[in-house]
């Protein structure tokens, strides 16, 4: 039966494909008393069960080799094999069906809890994430022992390009940058705001995604047909031949459309009226690089490196991020990357950071607590070493530093101190490096907003970070979708935030770019052009099309239009305005 769904449009397009639940989910099952003579038949109900589990699992295995396939599912049948083969979560079973005469369902989700409990107690954070691992192998036994339809090997798609698309109650920054990987067409998930960095990541990896859906997981089963309309935060379960064949030529215009824009890719980004416009990309990961470079952005704007520490248990060494950033400067072959020093905390977690500074202590509130900048500050060896290797690969292309999070004076004088530090190191150690190397912060705090003044005198440049500064202004997680209607880039406050600061850094002549996600929303283009931007940085998926934007304003006549717009103080009003532009 057809059914649509509605959430967060957080990453454009359209994905159709089928289900792959990633389960987090307890699951409900029948719980009755077996009778003493029925016993032995449900010990060997939960063997045949558990035997065809450990086949279809050799089957993925095959699979998993074929090339081309990723070499996480490897590992993940692996695990889900051992598990399965461990005596301490299929032996407590048998006895729970012998003696308390439970049926065979009901008995694998009791041990299931138990084997969950005890993960949760492992200090170790890895080990204690495989509690996941336990729920699914149960799961698939379940799925057998209730005959419910399964995945066997990948099915028969429905059209050859049909694609997988996740759904999963929630999805941390850190699972979403693995899909990078995978071959993933699309997700949803039940929770999430709008700029997440789960949301970020999706548009990063270009696929169509829709968070704060609420109740999809449970409504989803493994292997069913979906569509899901990035754009408009739909998705469609089950939908019948007429609904498939209209998305499948929607999906076609789009694609059409994306290939078009392909021709401005060497166009200059430059308005009707002369003025030139710098578009930069935002890149997670150092293979990113190659996207940047094939959408002719001008270069990196924000390099969130934070991401090469997530996933592992152990951090990245010095000589492991040089020649990460080394990568990316050399893959832009003479035009500016722009590194930004590690933001971890609040909803970005390395597991190899996690008990530094703050002990096993959980922040009351991770948005406001010792991220970022402040991390760094009270980490000044992971701190340093990180600045090395950023020194270092300045010395083969053009490096910019950018200071995330910073509120004081004292930190950016902090910073600055630490800065050289690892400069003196270097010379110590006859390390070259570009001695000259651009130094500038991130305004994703009011407060730096509002005082302006220290970073205006000690900095080279800077860089707007419009997710945080509307989460901060508006006292909005930006992570939660309960509070995302809330979330409003265009309310007033937030909209003279940026345009104090833009104006600021013209009349002190230092460069300010937004790299936050308004950059990259083609609707807000013709808005940052009129309050004087002229550096955008946004996902490499969305340079053409804010490109497009961008050559057909007229910047003298924008600057007109969104002085009364900045005079405005009633959100409906703006918004109208805006949309006129
Ligand atoms: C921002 O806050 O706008 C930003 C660019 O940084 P991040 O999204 O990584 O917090
Ligand atoms: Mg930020």
């Amino acid at each position: 039966m057809t059914f649509s769904l509605h959430g967060l449009a957080v990453s454009g397009g359209i994905a159709i494909g089928r289900a792959h639940l990633i389960s987090h989910a307890t699951l409900e099952v029948a719980q009755y008393q077996l009778r003493e003579r029925d016993v032995a038949g449900e010990l060997e109900r939960l063997d045949r069960a558990i035997a065809t589990v450990g086949e279809e699992l050799d089957a993925l295995r095959v699979e998993a080799c074929a090339p081309g396939t990723p070499a996480e599912l490897s590992a993940f049948v692996d695990i889900h094999s051992m598990l399965l083969a461990d005596p301490a979560l299929t032996d407590a079973v048998r006895d729970l069906i012998r003696e308390r005469r439970c049926n065979a369902e009901w008995a694998m989700v009791q041990q299931m809890q138990q084997v969950v409990a005890q993960f949760d107690e492992f200090e170790d954070a890895y080990l204690r994430e495989r509690k996941h691992d336990v729920v699914q192998v149960v799961e698939r036994v379940l799925k057998v022992l209730q005959n419910k339809p399964r995945k066997l090997a990948r099915r028969k798609p429905v059209a050859a390009d049909d694609e997988l698309i996740v759904v999963a109650n929630d999805l941390s920054p850190a699972d979403t940058i693995q899909f990078k990987n995978l071959k993933i067409g699309g997700f949803v998930t039940d929770y999430g705001g709008a700029t997440s960095h789960t949301a970020i990541v999706a548009r990063s990896l270009a696929i169509p995604a829709v968070v704060g859906m609420q109740h999809a997981r449970p409504l989803i089963q493994d292997d069913d047909l979906l569509i899901v309309d990035g754009t408009r935060g739909v998705l469609l379960v089950d939908p019948d031949i007429r609904i498939l064949e209209e998305y499948r030529l929607r999906k076609s215009a789009l694609e059409l459309e994306r290939s078009k824009l392909k021709r401005l890719k060497t166009a200059r980004a430059t308005t009707l009226d002369g003025v030139e416009i710098q578009l930069y990309a935002n890149i997670e990961l150092p293979q990113d690089a190659e996207q940047a470079r094939d959408v002719g952005a001008d270069g990196v704007g924000l390099f969130r490196t934070e991401f090469l520490f997530m996933n592992r248990d152990e951090l990245p060494d010095e000589d492991e991020q040089f020649e990460a950033y080394r990568s990316v400067v050399k893959g832009l072959a003479g035009k500016p990357v722009t590194i930004r020093t590690l933001d971890i905390g609040a909803d970005k977690e390395a597991r190899a950071l996690r008990a530094r500074s703050s002990g096993d202590r959980v922040s009351p509130n991770p948005a406001l607590g010792l991220r970022a900048i402040r991390f760094c500050l009270a980490e000044p060896q992971v701190f340093l070493a990180q600045l090395r290797a950023i020194l270092r690969a300045s010395h083969y292309g053009t490096i910019r530093l950018l200071i995330p999070m910073l509120a004081h004076a004292h930190e950016i004088e902090q910073t600055l101190a630490m800065i050289e530090t690892a400069k003196a190191q270097l010379r110590e150690a006859r390390q070259k490096f570009d001695e000259r190397i651009q130094v500038g912060g991130m305004i994703e705090i009011p407060a730096a907003a509002l005082a302006l003044g220290p970073f205006l005198r000690r900095l080279d440049f800077l860089s707007i970070g419009t997710n945080d500064l509307i989460q901060y202004t508006l006292a909005i997680d930006r992570a939660d979708g309960a509070v995302a209607h809330l979330y409003d880039p265009l309310h007033p406050a937030v909209l003279r935030l940026i345009s104090l600061t833009i104006q600021a850094g013209e009349r002190a002549g230092l460069p300010v770019a937004v790299c936050g996600e308004m950059a990259g929303d083609p609707r807000l283009a013709r808005m940052l052009v009129g309050m004087g931007l002229r550096q955008f940085s946004m996902h490499p998926a969305q340079v053409l099309e804010v490109k497009q934007q961008i050559m057909m304003a007229d910047a003298a006549q924008l600057a007109l239009r969104v002085a009364r717009i900045a005079r405005m103080d009633e959100p409906e009003k703006i918004r109208e305005a805006v949309e006129k532009l």
